[in-house]
């Protein structure tokens, strides 16, 4: 298998080997060795000199070539070959194809920039390792000759249990070509087992069938191959199949790259987040411990005094929005654990609602909760922390963003799949163009800056701890008429957080 950068241009004309030459240089993604020839002598020179070559691009017709002799003469060397030329009618076609080239171009101004980015598909070719599962002969040595003069790396075997074998010990196959009739099993009950080991984005496969019985294709794929080809089977068609399942594989592995470092990144600001605001806490804490100490003092006047309270109030707000970035932190970097047990969540609601009674008064809001029950009617496997801490969220807000002598009411309504909490108050109502951020960290209504304490944190939170017990948040609002917000929990909780639970 050919590592080497060299390759070999032939054509009569300077002028145009010049041209080529410029635009291989300055389109490959490698230092490529360029030798240029000018005859079919010239250039089997260069081929006798024990090089490896990366690829021979050559004219169809040379003066002393000019059936395509030479083309023929590069099958010896079992090398990539690229054919350019004037015309090529279609018998030359058909000949220049079979002799195993890579492919043909016309030559015009087109041309150079196609040659470059082939050039550079044959050096990364050489990465991928392709399984032929045949056990025709003639079948399996016309598409390892073909695969090798791309610069595959190319394995063969005749047997369904053979291809599970190599593919098991060898992950850095990265496409298998199968038969659909072999000697052990055929070819739609070997797919669905190597899935087993290898998924489809890891693993193209494309399925060949010398029957075309109805619904083959479909059937393969069902099973699990991500293409089929009925034989006998087109020469370029098989290449530019096989070129486009690892085309689209490799996009599949670079998005998941993109993903991995985007999360990572992601991760690494949630702990620098975590860290500051843990640093922060600590000196801030002293700052509100000496304030309060400060305000005992009885010598102090009436605007010393109201300077403290001015301190007191900043800081338990700054100190309100360090925990709440602190626990956001945690949740984006999979530090926050679910504890899940059996919750009455009707006492949940009324803890919720205690805590939250005295600033429901000062702001003048009624407040509505569903009463407790007796029985197991509202029992459900959560996280009663985490419940609770959501519920006090919405009640908050319904609280704070109300109006005077407003109204804020908690419903239970339970059908058989959920248990849906509504919190549902009589303020002012969401923008609907605002709706759609709302769950975003940071985000607030522009009439409530300034006007109401808060950091636009609390939602995006609930959002995602909703998330977390298997559930959902939502929310429907009427500008001037008031908001719902909807928090939904399954009774069945799924597998998943089973597992992760502490039950
Ligand atoms: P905070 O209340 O600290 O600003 P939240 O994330 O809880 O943060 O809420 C984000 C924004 O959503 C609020 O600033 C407010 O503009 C809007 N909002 C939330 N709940 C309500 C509600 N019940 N009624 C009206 N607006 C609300």
């Amino acid at each position: 298998m050919s590592h080497s950068n060299k390759i070999l241009l032939v054509d009569n004309s300077p002028f145009f080997l010049n041209i080529l030459n410029e635009a291989i240089s300055a389109k490959s993604g490698f230092e490529a060795d360029i030798v240029t020839a000018s005859s079919r002598q010239e250039a089997l020179a260069c081929l006798n000199d024990q090089s490896e070559w990366l690829v021979v691009v050559s004219g169809y017709e040379l003066p002393d070539a000019r059936g395509g002799e030479f083309i023929q003469d590069t099958l010896a060397y079992n090398l990539p070959v690229i054919v350019l030329t004037s015309a090529l009618t279609e018998s030359e076609r058909e000949k220049a194809l079979s002799l195993n080239i890579v492919d043909y171009f016309p030559k015009d101004t087109n041309c150079f920039a196609d040659v470059a980015t082939l050039i550079n598909q044959l050096r990364d070719n050489h990465e991928h390792k392709i399984l032929i599962v045949d056990d025709s002969p003639a079948f399996s040595t016309f598409a390892k000759r073909l695969l090798l003069s791309q610069n595959y790396q190319v394995l063969g075997c005749d047997s369904a249990e053979k291809a599970m074998d190599i593919i098991r010990q060898d992950s850095s196959i990265t496409l298998t070509l199968i038969d659909y009739i072999l000697p052990d099993m055929d070819g739609s009950q070997l797919i669905p087992r190597l899935r087993k080991f290898r998924d489809a984005n890891s693993l193209p496969v494309i399925a060949i069938s010398a029957f075309n019985e109805k619904n083959i294709a479909a059937r393969m794929i069902k099973a699990g191959a991500s293409d089929f080809l009925l034989k006998p089977v087109d020469h370029e068609e098989l290449l530019l199949r096989i070129r486009n399942s690892l085309k689209l594989q490799d996009q599949f592995q670079q998005a998941e790259r993109a993903r991995d470092d985007a999360l990572k990144a992601n991760q690494a600001k949630s702990q620098f987040l975590a860290r500051i605001s843990h640093e922060l806490r600590t000196p801030l804490n002293a700052i509100m411990g000496f304030s309060q100490l400060l305000s005992g003092d009885e010598n102090l006047e009436s605007d010393q005094l109201e300077c403290l309270s001015e301190i007191e109030h900043a800081s338990s707000h700054l100190l309100h929005l360090i925990n709440e970035v602190l626990d956001l932190s945690h949740i984006e970097s999979g530090k926050v654990q679910i504890a899940l047990g059996v919750v009455k969540v009707l006492d949940v609601i009324q803890e919720a609602g205690r805590m939250l009674a005295g600033q429901a008064e000062s702001h003048q809001v009624r407040l509505i909760l569903p009463e407790s029950e007796d029985g197991d009617s509202d029992k459900l496997m959560t996280d009663s922390y985490r419940l609770k801490q959501i519920l006090i969220n919405l009640i908050s807000n319904g609280v704070k963003y109300n109006v005077p002598d407003g109204r804020l009411e908690v419903q239970l309504r339970k059908t058989e799949e959920f248990f849906i909490f509504v919190v549902k108050d009589t303020g002012q109502g969401i923008a609907a163009d605002q709706l759609d951020t709302l769950f975003e960290p940071f985000t607030r209504a522009h009439s409530d800056r300034g006007r109401v304490e808060g950091n636009g944190l609390g939602l995006s939170i609930s959002k995602r701890l909703a998330e977390m017990l298997g559930g959902s948040l939502s929310v429907e609002s009427t500008l001037g008429e008031g908001s719902q917000f909807f928090l939904t929990l399954p009774r069945e909780l799924s597998d998943h957080l089973q597992i992760s639970g502490q039950v």
